[in-house]
């Protein structure tokens, strides 16, 4: 499914200062001084485009700062006056939209727990009809991208064409390194479905600490995404809103510094050695997918056989002796055990999947069931 999206290229509305494109300032605007003197130290690096911060603030408990409310608009506009850095602040609701635009600010962003909620990103939406302004939808906090999606749809709808999708991470249960699991593979995804989409990430959000900033923000820039938006913060030890990950503009700079910025586009040798190397994984693929058909069909007449003879299809045994047997050949292929693992699971709920429609072809009310690994 291709996405029908009307979007203006991200080059055509916003000029990176320098590559990659970086948009920073503080996760919360707390006080004048602090804001303009961190847009002062932006600005002086000479690597920033725009600048950031948060003047209403989504928090998961009351009595938390909650953002410094509307005042915080003067301040941005004074931080720009003095810096030349166009501003962006997160809206949440239509009122936010309305007096954002009357401040001049110059990009607005849909914040995670906004692009959850479709009653919120629809009445955002509403508010910027007519309007010409840039608009950022970050994902949503859940692993969803339909939600994401449907979130820019929304604004897209609303006539919003300077338009860019903001990875920063999605809640998990599991324990991670990471404050929000990049599961990269859903913005890839988007990717695919949207590619005029430009797609910039938040490491900040995805890290939660400093340490891991630079490692986010270069794999971002290695799945060619257009630029970063990272928090940074005068003096990040005493920030009122995620201390941990903010970074003064100088650290910010190192993180910067260090990144390595790769191309996309390929030419001469390179080019040639890499079309003849994905020539033969393409070779190889085939005959993955020709082997996978083999084995299907062999499981395909087990499974007839299994219910003429009324055998159960899951015998955990030969699950057992199966996992064993190729995990170690894996091993000694030197494939690592977690993939190949993961692999035959994939492989053997399909088997079961298949054998399951054979068992009970022609019995009513069979639901069509989906791959329990997918
Ligand atoms: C933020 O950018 O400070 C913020 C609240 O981010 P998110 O919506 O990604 O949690
Ligand atoms: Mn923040």
């Amino acid at each position: 499914m291709k996405l029908e999206l009307n979007i203006q290229p991200l080059e055509s509305w916003i000029q990176a200062k320098s590559e990659p494109l970086l948009i920073a300032g503080p996760c919360s605007a707390e006080t004048e001084e602090q804001l303009v003197a961190t847009a002062h130290l932006l600005a002086q690096t000479g690597r920033v485009t725009a600048l950031r911060a948060g003047i209403w603030k989504p928090r998961t408990r009351p009595g938390e700062f909650e953002g410094i409310g509307s005042i915080g608009l003067e301040w941005l506009k004074r931080a720009k006056e003095e810096t030349g850095l166009p501003t962006a602040v997160e809206v949440a609701n239509a009122k936010h939209v309305e007096e954002a635009l009357k401040a001049g600010v110059d990009i607005l962003w849909v914040g995670a727990r906004s692009t959850v909620n479709p009653f919120t990103v629809q009445e955002i939406a509403d508010a910027l009809k007519g309007v010409d302004v840039p608009v950022m939808v970050k994902n949503p906090v859940n692993p969803d991208l339909s939600l994401w999606i449907g979130a820019l749809e929304r604004i897209n709808g609303a006539g919003i064409t300077k338009l860019v999708a903001i990875h920063r991470g999605f809640s998990s249960h599991e324990k991670s390194a990471f404050r929000n699991e990049p599961m990269w593979d859903l913005a890839i995804n988007l990717k695919t479905h949207a590619p005029n989409l430009p797609i910039i990430c938040d490491p900040s959000h995805i890290c939660g600490n400093r340490e891991l900033l630079g490692y986010v923000a270069q794999k971002a820039l290695d799945l060619d995404m257009q630029g970063l938006m990272i928090e940074s913060h005068i003096d990040p030890s005493v920030a009122w809103t995620d201390a941990k990950q903010q970074v003064t503009p100088a650290a910010l700079v190192e993180i910067i510094d260090r990144l390595t910025l790769r191309k996309p586009e390929l030419q001469g040798a390179v080019k040639d050695a890499l079309a003849e190397l994905r020539s033969q994984i393409d070779k190889l693929d085939d005959v993955v997918f020709q082997k996978m058909a083999e084995r299907m069909k062999i499981v395909e007449k087990i499974g007839n056989y299994k219910k003429e003879n009324d055998i159960t299809i899951l015998q955990v045994n030969r699950w057992d002796e199966i996992l064993n047997k190729r995990i170690a050949y894996a091993k000694a292929l030197n494939l690592s055990p977690e993939f190949a693992e993961k692999l035959l699971e994939l492989i053997h709920s399909e088997s079961i999947r298949k054998q399951t429609e054979i068992m009970n072809k022609g019995q009513q009310g069979q639901p069509q069931e989906k791959l329990t690994h997918a």
